[in-house]
């Protein structure tokens, strides 16, 4: 396979091995630019090891990385440059002001910058994207959970990276600061055409920031698409609920305009509260994995494989 135009992250028969023990077993799937891709998975799955090798922080075992178009583990620093990873909290500094960190670590940046991306971000801008001007002078020690986790994502994006990783962005953030966050993904996916990959155990997130969203279950790739495309695949049934004549009914249907259409046919007005409900990312998720799980998946990822050539 060839790298298409506009593809950040190119992943062919990734293999990882510890040990005596198989951890990713031939893993594949692209990024393009601009896109944001959630990668999903029960513990133990193989989210980080697959992440931090593509970030170029461990060494695969085998098969074809490539990361902006080249190879992380050789990645070197201008490559890195273009890269940004959010790390969880950073504890150290807590004397250190805002304002002055995010200039500080920006200076590294100024080397790698380009007449199509000025690196790094001006800092007060950058403080207000990521809402925390009211703190620029403000000493890290004294920030609350979720200002200093604005920070961490500050510190990841402070270089304009052209492809950021999130690991578990929101972990702990209260909703309104969940909400924050997901406008400025939305954001820096948006203007900044920033290709973002993240991975959350809240599926509610990812279907909210997912252009598609990638599910890794025992070191596999079993599912790949948007989370439209994943429940119609997978579920195919909607549940429809309404009321008639005060008594609440609930049926599932694999054809719920037709099912509606004849509803509304018997019985017109007395149709109140109706709602029809698509398989969730979440009821999705769960029926992949517990597939997986019993051994199902095997077909499903052949099936996969059919509709990807
Ligand atoms: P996830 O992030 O999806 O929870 P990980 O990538 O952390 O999954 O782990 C995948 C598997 O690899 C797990 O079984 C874990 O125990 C194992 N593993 C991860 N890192 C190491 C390591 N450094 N040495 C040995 N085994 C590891």
């Amino acid at each position: 396979m060839t790298v298409g135009e506009g593809v950040v992250i190119d992943v062919e028969g990734l293999r990882m091995r510890y040990g005596a023990k198989d951890v990713l077993h031939d893993v594949g799937f692209q990024a393009r630019h601009g896109e944001v891709i959630a990668l999903l998975g029960p513990n133990g799955a193989g989210k980080t090891t697959t992440i931090e090798i593509l970030e170029g922080f461990r060494i695969r075992s085998a098969g074809r990385v490539e990361v902006l178009g080249a190879d992380p583990a050789q990645g070197d620093e201008a490559w890195r440059a273009r890269v940004g990873v959010v790390l969880q909290s950073w504890r150290d500094h807590g004397k250190w002001r805002v304002r002055e960190m995010l200039s500080h670590l920006g200076g590294y940046y100024a080397p790698y910058g380009s007449e199509r991306i000025r690196r790094p971000w001006d800092t007060d801008e950058l403080i207000a994207a990521v809402g925390l001007t009211e703190q620029a002078g403000a000493k890290i020690m004294s920030l609350s959970g979720g200002q200093r986790r604005r920070l961490d994502v500050a510190i990841g994006i402070v270089g304009r990276p052209e492809l950021l990783f999130l690991d578990e962005p929101t972990a702990g953030f209260d909703p309104q600061a969940r909400r924050e966050f997901h406008d400025l993904v939305h954001r820096l996916a948006d203007d900044q055409q920033t290709t973002i990959l993240l991975t959350t155990h809240d599926l509610d997130e990812a279907e909210k920031l997912a252009d598609r969203i990638l599910i890794l279950a025992g070191g596999r790739i079993i599912a790949d698409g948007s989370a439209d495309e994943l429940s119609r695949r997978i579920a195919g049934e909607a549940e429809v609920r309404w009321t008639r004549d005060d008594q609440r009914f609930v049926h599932t249907t694999t054809e719920s305009t037709k099912f509606v259409y004849e509803l509304f046919k018997q019985y017109g007005e007395d149709i109140r509260e109706l709602e029809v409900r698509r398989a969730s990312l979440e009821d999705t998720y769960m029926t992949l994995v517990r597939q997986f799980e019993s051994g199902e998946v095997e077909n499903e990822v052949h099936a996969l494989e059919e509709v990807k050539r």
